[in-house]
């Protein structure tokens, strides 16, 4: 796999047209993110029209429910014949297990290969307090991250969203075919923007991040492709 393979860019845009016009301006891109503003809006006509145009797709939609539903979720989600789809950690042993045996009775029924499904451990827009006070959880944020993604590596889970700090003791804890995607990633020549521990692209990739996903310092680019190149010559250079 390249650099460019490797980079996933999220389409934070609330329509079909307005992604697809973004796809247009990023043509070296390869890999595009379909959270659930998008899919909630115009989801299965917009994947097929990124498969159409041969792109890989990261559907983000982070299940959590019963494990019946999660593992209903995760077959149909299978079908569409997407590359990662996110489940949440903390959905417990079974439906996690659930979760990936529906992905794969999904993906063979529909003969195609199955999505690696990836663990969303702790949101970073939850701060320690939250996660203590609110969700009453007595670990660290670091410890529960590493909790979460190593059940779900006990589960069968092919890998797990992290922050940036979290991707050493990850790679380490699941060791070197758990896939690790990471948001949080600035170029040092873009803003920060609301993303506060953010870690450089080429950082990222050097601590054992699977993929990367980076949005606004490219999406928001006056030229996005050159946004795009510049950040692969930066880790590769
Ligand atoms: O524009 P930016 O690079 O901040 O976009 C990052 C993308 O990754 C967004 O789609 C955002 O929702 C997502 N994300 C994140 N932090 C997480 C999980 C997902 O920034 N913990």
């Amino acid at each position: 796999m390249t650099v460019a393979d490797r980079i996933i860019i999220p389409l934070d845009v609330p329509s079909a047209e307005a992604a697809l016009a973004l796809v247009e301006r990023l043509p070296e891109a390869r890999f595009f993110k379909v959270g659930l503003e998008l899919f909630v809006a115009d989801g299965p006509r917009l994947i097929d029209e990124l498969k159409q145009r041969d792109k890989r797709v990261f559907l983000d939609l982070k299940f959590h429910d019963i494990p019946n539903t999660m593992a209903g979720a995760c077959r149909s989600a299978a079908r569409y014949g997407v590359d990662l789809l996110t489940v949440h950690g903390c959905a417990t042993r079974r439906g996690l297990t659930a979760a990936q045996q529906a992905a794969e009775a999904g993906a063979a029924a529909a003969g195609i290969a199955a999505p690696t499904l990836l663990a969303v451990t702790v949101l970073t827009s939850i701060s320690p307090e939250e996660l203590s006070e609110d969700v009453k959880v007595r670990l660290s944020v670091a410890d529960y991250v590493a909790h979460l993604a190593t059940q779900a590596r006990e589960s069968g889970i092919g890998g797990a969203v992290c922050s940036p700090q979290e991707i050493t003791t990850l790679r380490q804890l699941c060791g070197p075919d758990f896939t690790l995607v990471t948001p949080g990633v600035r170029p040092d020549w873009s803003e920060t923007g609301d993303q506060s521990r953010v870690m450089t692209p080429r950082d990222a990739f050097a601590a054992g991040s699977s993929y990367l996903v980076i949005g606004r310092p490219i999406t928001q680019a006056p030229d996005p492709a050159a946004a795009f190149a510049r950040v692969i010559q930066d880790c590769q250079g």
